[in-house]
């Protein structure tokens, strides 16, 4: 059996590392010719959207799936013409935009940061008016936006005197802020957003079957900086009750909505609601294998790679109870020497085959443990482990 993705980069090494050993093989599509996933697998060389190349990738291909959401949605839909193609085209098109995914989100009864769609640099200057620049405001690109690109914070330190702003420093921010942020959306527009003052960041994997059997592992805590995740806990410590349930419950909203197949990702802000009581606001999600789920690999019965390979092969669904309590640390920019991260005991070390750039995702690092508070120091000193800039 070949599985056909779009996309080679180390989500799609990692969905083919959990293949091989079940029999599959696997071709990728990717335009970048030093693509992470060469390595282990077949790869076609081409834009995404080349017709030959997309013909080439379908051929054969008992299903046709996606490890990059921002490839045009028009392909995925020309590949459903021809192809078995999971998950739909239709959650590739409305999670690559964030406005639809916010409409999604809302539609499905899931509460967001409130937010306004702006297409010009006037409705910018109004959108800010209307929501009040309260404990800040985040604009984002509506599209291609990643990792913290195509952002801009504006927080109210940064605009001059307050409670009423500097309007001249105000314009002066939102000038650099409209030209840094839409040169990212393509003329796809933008959104802005209130800054939330959370508690922590959460994220839900799920993976929804060709039957419609859904499975979930447990609420994870993320933490980023500048944008980019840095570190995973699995589970997410000192839960309140009730949150896994309701986040699961958001979870099967939108996949019945999308009639989804295959893993999804949804991250979520925890915040506290008037009476303190913690509640969550979606943030975004992603239609694929995602980098808070990656140390299902060795913390959970079956990884979120298998499982997304299952769900979209029609196959049973695997079990996501969590074998460990797991800590996951991005290698970004630099990489480490391996000695130095396998030292650590219950360390296991994830290289992607890519050459260092700042701030690239070039691994990480998985560590199993039997009590969070042990996860604590392992991430303390897999972080002293890694290069200055890589952690
Ligand atoms: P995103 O690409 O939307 O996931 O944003 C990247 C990171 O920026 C998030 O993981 C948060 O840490 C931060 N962020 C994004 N939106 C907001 C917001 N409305 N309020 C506070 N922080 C945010």
């Amino acid at each position: 059996m070949i599985v056909g993705i779009l996309g080679g980069g180390q989500l799609g090494r990692m969905l083919a590392l959990a293949g091989i050993p079940m029999g599959l093989r696997f071709r990728f599509l990717d335009p970048d010719p030093c693509a992470p996933c060469a390595q282990v697998a077949e790869q076609i060389v081409a834009e995404y959207d080349d017709p030959g190349a997309l013909d080439r990738l379908a051929d054969g291909a008992t299903v046709v799936t996606y490890e990059f959401e921002n490839v045009p949605a028009q392909v995925a839909q020309r590949l459903e013409a021809h192809a078995r193609v999971h998950p739909p085209a239709l959650a590739l098109a409305t999670l690559q935009d964030r406005l639809l995914e916010k409409q999604l989100f809302t539609e499905c009864g899931i509460a967001v940061p409130d937010f306004v769609p702006v297409a010009t640099r006037e409705e910018l200057g109004a959108a800010v008016t209307q929501l009040g620049i309260g404990d800040g405001l985040v604009i984002k690109s509506r599209r291609m936006g990643y990792d913290g690109k195509g952002q801009a914070v504006i927080r109210p330190g940064s605009t001059g005197i307050l409670p009423v702003p500097d309007m001249a420093k105000m314009a002066v921010l939102l000038d650099a802020a409209w030209s840094d942020v839409s040169s990212h959306a393509e003329n796809g527009g933008l959104i802005v957003e209130r800054f939330v003052a959370f508690t922590r960041e959460l994220s839900l994997v799920g993976i929804r079957a060709r039957d419609g059997d859904t499975r979930f592992y447990p609420l994870v805590e993320n933490h980023h900086s500048r944008g980019v995740l840095r570190s995973t806990i699995a589970p997410a410590p000192d839960l309140s009750p009730g949150l896994q349930d309701g986040a699961e419950n958001h979870a099967r909203a939108i996949m019945r909505h999308l009639n989804y197949v295959g893993v999804l990702a949804i991250e979520f802000f925890e915040s506290a609601d008037a009476a303190g009581k913690p509640v969550l606001l979606g943030n975004e999600m992603a239609p694929r294998v995602h980098n808070t789920g990656h140390w299902t690999i060795e913390g959970a019965a079956t990884s979120q790679f298998e499982n997304h390979l299952r769900a979209i092969l029609g196959w049973p669904l695997g079990d996501t109870t969590p074998r460990r309590m797991c800590a996951m640390v991005n290698i970004l920019g630099r990489l480490p020497r391996p000695e130095h991260i396998l030292a650590i005991p219950g360390a296991h070390l994830h290289l992607y085959g890519k050459s260092e750039r700042p701030a690239r995702k070039l691994g990480h690092v998985t560590m199993v443990a039997d009590a969070h508070d042990q996860l604590q120091g392992l991430i303390e000193r897999a972080q002293r482990a890694l290069p200055p800039d890589a952690a």
